[in-house]
């Protein structure tokens, strides 16, 4: 197949693929509920030809090709629940979702790639499966997937997924790291059950705010003082809530949390510090609080990279579009305590987001 033929068609419809992620971005959906997304995606499928099947809820397959090797290629669809705030005219126009992480960019790219699959049909020698995966913020969605029997159905020899990337990244580039790009992502909820009473007499309750604070400083501690600080990891805290008044101190106290490794050892190390551990020196102490919550869920990686990915990603990118970059993360500004290093870093981060708002608004003009 030639490149250039390739990549002329792929200009051919560059207008349809930004009006179709121009549509998703203003209709944002979150979790496993992608109703108006996913019958968008079936739509435009439906209408290049494809069969198609609903692999699990809100979760869409087409197929192509003919028997072979077969290639499976992945586009998340979900957003986040959060408000949008900008001007843009295709701006989200449901209340407290947006397309923040770039997924409607994902989809567009994907029924792109449905498009120009169909164009050199003939030309596969094998198959393509080409899936619209739900879920992926809260991590549900490739459980989903499995279980709705993906691997049952179809021997998969190899799967591709992207993300698009603004820090580091120029439009129109594209980057590949050997070995582990993402890391493993797990979830927790810790909650506290003290016992309320009024604040001016807080020796008659139990205080689970109280606990829930020192617990949230013992986790500082794994960060600092207990993981390598050559090793990537984040453990963040994103929401703490307790009570309702002042002076009131409440039965319970919540946090929820994520964190993320590259090592299963370090993963399966934070496992028990989180779940054995603290858990029991908190026991210990106040025998009537008691962490109600704890779940989470794997995804763990495996180091896979097919050498022939090169070949063809530098014919149809060209040698300088195509590389693998020093990735710096946000796991590294989470390690140091280096006051300078961060600044050094921050500098670095904003005038990568400046430069990309900048190139943003000139796009958009
Ligand atoms: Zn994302």
């Amino acid at each position: 197949m030639d490149a250039k033929l390739i990549k002329k068609a792929a200009y051919e419809i560059e207008n349809e693929i930004i009006e179709n992620r121009r549509y998703i971005h203003q209709y944002p959906e979150i979790g496993l509920e992608l109703l108006h997304t996913a019958a968008f995606v079936k739509e435009k499928l439906l209408e290049m030809g494809y069969e198609i099947e609903e692999i699990c809820k809100c979760g869409i397959l087409a197929r192509i090709g003919k028997p072979g090797k077969t290639l499976l290629i992945r586009a998340d669809m979900d957003a986040l629940p959060m408000e949008e705030i900008n001007d843009l005219e295709f701006k989200s126009k449901n209340k407290c979702m947006a397309h923040t992480c770039g997924h409607d960019t994902h989809v567009a790219m994907l029924l792109g790639t449905a498009k120009l699959l169909k164009k050199f049909e003939n030309e596969l020698e094998g198959t393509v499966l080409l899936l619209f995966q739900p879920g992926e913020e809260t991590l549900e969605g490739a459980k989903a997937v499995v279980e709705g029997g993906l691997f049952k159905k179809y021997k998969i020899d190899a799967a591709i997924a992207t993300h698009i990337e603004v820090v580091d990244v120029k439009t129109g580039d594209l980057i590949y790291k050997r070995g582990e790009l993402y890391a493993s992502s797990d979830n927790f909820n810790i909650e506290i059950v003290g016992k309320g009473c009024h604040g001016a007499y807080p020796n008659e309750g139990i205080d689970p705010i109280n606990v829930l604070v020192h617990i949230y400083l013992a986790l500082q501690s794994i960060i600092s003082r207990e993981v390598s600080a050559l090793e990537p990891f984040v453990l963040s805290i994103g929401n703490f809530h307790a009570g309702t008044v002042r002076n009131v101190i409440p039965d319970t106290a919540r946090m929820e949390g994520t964190f993320r490794t590259y090592s299963n050892d370090l993963r399966e190390f934070v496992k028990f510090r989180l779940k054995g551990d603290l858990r029991k020196s908190f026991f210990n102490d106040i025998r009537k609080e008691f962490i109600r919550h704890y779940y989470d869920y794997d995804n763990i990686n495996r180091n896979f990279y097919p050498g022939d990915i090169d070949k063809y990603a530098k014919r149809i990118f060209g040698e300088e579009r195509y590389y693998s970059p020093e990735l710096k993360r946000e796991a590294y500004l989470y390690l140091t305590f280096d006051e300078k290093y961060y600044q050094d870093m921050k500098a670095v981060i904003d005038d990568v987001y400046n430069t990309w708002l900048k190139e943003l608004d000139s796009y958009i003009n």
